[in-house]
């Protein structure tokens, strides 16, 4: 990420610099930053993006409400790296021991993760010391004569969520925006998912596509999927950190008959810019993501999205010559957003859209679906699908009625987002 940052021309990198002061104006935001030197610098802003964490600054500029479920739990978190590389097996784990709940986790190459629960009583100060973390870790066999301990932290396990993402031109994303116990390893990748929604959206705005009410489907796609993330990793939370015995007795019993509700399926997105027939339903694969393959394009092999590297919206069908089907009207508002045809095929043609679906993965996908074509959006997710390429006109018209709705006042301008 850091390395993808500095190869953009677009992009400068500050270390060290803190936001100390934001001013709020109509037409853009000014940022006050305080670098090492102490040395302060104005940055006039169109758009404000505070990926700055649970504390964030940014959040404190917005009016807002938190809903919080109430869970709290202290964990020392401690980072081993083993003198000796070891196998680990199995690589992750839970440890439901009302002793001392614990999590087991890779920490990357040549590390492991330890993290403690804090039991009743115990204050973080007595927790946050490494003689504490020693002793916690020799019953795994970690000691310091065949292992060196990196780091150990206090970290407080919470469950909320801003009730709103957007207020204006300040927009929160990760955990500024939410909070979630680890427990599903969940809460940065919420926060990517927030980027990747955000980014097409800014993008579209700064080039002038669309206007900045799209804005405000942000939240409205992202917070539902979140707060499933976040509902998910409280239930697992539920059951990894129970001490009191009776609870755990509870607990035990529930799991050794199996006599326990189903695990949810993962959320997908239920609310915005998805496809909707006329009585307002989604399709069946509008907010799912989409599906990704081994592929052969123009000479290369690979997965889709390193070989074809399109960023933006994209129509995928097992179909031939999809466009043949659409007006020219409708090949000009696809263009004006930038929307690439791709079709898969397993023979290659002169046709420079087509990609070789080199395991068949693309067609058993589409088949099992009951679909030849889907619009997916830049984030990956489907707008939506139909279940024949005649009905194409159909799924763009309905891309168009929505985009229509950001479309209208939209100018082109040059702008920063911070
Ligand atoms: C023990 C533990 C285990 C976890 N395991 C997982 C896991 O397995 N998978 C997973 O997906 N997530 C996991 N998470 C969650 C994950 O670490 C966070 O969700 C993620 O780091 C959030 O990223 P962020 O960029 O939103 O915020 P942060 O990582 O908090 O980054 C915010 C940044 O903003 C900077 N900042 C703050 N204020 C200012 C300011 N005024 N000016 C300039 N800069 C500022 C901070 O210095 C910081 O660098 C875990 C969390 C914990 C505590």
């Amino acid at each position: 990420m850091d390395h993808a940052c500095h190869g953009q021309p677009t992009v400068s990198v500050n270390y060290g610099s803190e936001a100390i002061g934001l001013r709020k104006f109509t037409d853009h935001v000014e940022l006050i930053v305080k670098d090492q030197n102490d040395e302060k610098t104005v940055i006039n802003a169109q758009y404000v993006v505070g990926c700055d964490g649970a504390n964030s600054f940014v959040r404190k500029n917005m009016n807002h409400t938190i809903t919080d479920l109430g869970f709290a739990a202290d964990f020392l978190v401690v980072d081993i790296i083993p003198h000796v590389e070891r196998e680990w097996t199995p690589m992750n784990l839970q440890v439901c021991d009302p002793a001392r709940p614990t999590t087991v986790v890779s920490g990357g190459p040549g590390r492991r993760r330890w993290e403690f629960m804090a039991l009743p009583g115990e204050t973080k100060e007595e927790m946050n010391r490494e003689e504490v973390a020693w002793r916690l870790l020799e019953p795994w066999d970690i000691t310091p004569e065949n292992s060196t301990l990196e780091r150990h932290a206090i970290y407080t396990f919470k469950a909320l969520w801003v009730d709103e993402w957007r207020e204006g031109r300040l927009i929160l994303a990760g955990d500024s925006a939410h909070l979630t116990p680890p427990f599903m390893g969940q809460g940065l990748c919420s926060g990517l998912r927030d980027a990747n929604n955000l980014a097409w959206k800014l993008d579209m705005i700064l080039s002038g596509k669309v206007d900045d009410s799209i804005l405000d489907q942000y939240t409205k796609e992202r917070k539902p999927h979140n707060r499933d993330v976040v509902e998910a990793a409280l239930y697992l939370g539920k059951v990894i950190c129970v001490t009191d015995p009776a609870e755990v007795e509870k607990r035990d019993a529930m799991f050794l008959s199996g006599d326990i509700p189903p695990f949810p399926d993962f959320p997908i997105l239920t609310d915005g810019i998805l496809h909707r027939s006329e009585a307002g339903r989604s399709d069946n694969l509008a907010g799912q993501l989409s599906f990704q393959s081994k592929v052969k394009y123009h000479g290369e092999t690979g997965l889709f999205d390193d070989i074809v590297g399109h960023e933006g919206w994209t129509i995928m069908t097992i179909a031939e010559d999809p466009k043949k089907y659409l007006s020219q009207e409708q090949i000009e508002f696809l263009d004006s957003i930038g929307v690439e045809f791709f079709e898969f095929s397993d023979k290659e043609t002169k046709n420079t859209n087509i990609v070789i679906d080199i395991d068949g993965k693309y067609k058993q996908y589409f088949q099992e679906k009951g679909v030849e074509v889907v619009i997916v959006r830049p984030d990956f997710y489907i707008f939506g699908s139909t279940a024949t390429i005649e009905n194409l006109p159909i799924l763009v018209d309905g891309l168009k009625q929505q985009m229509n709705k950001f479309m209208n006042t939209a100018t082109a301008r040059k702008d920063t987002v911070i």
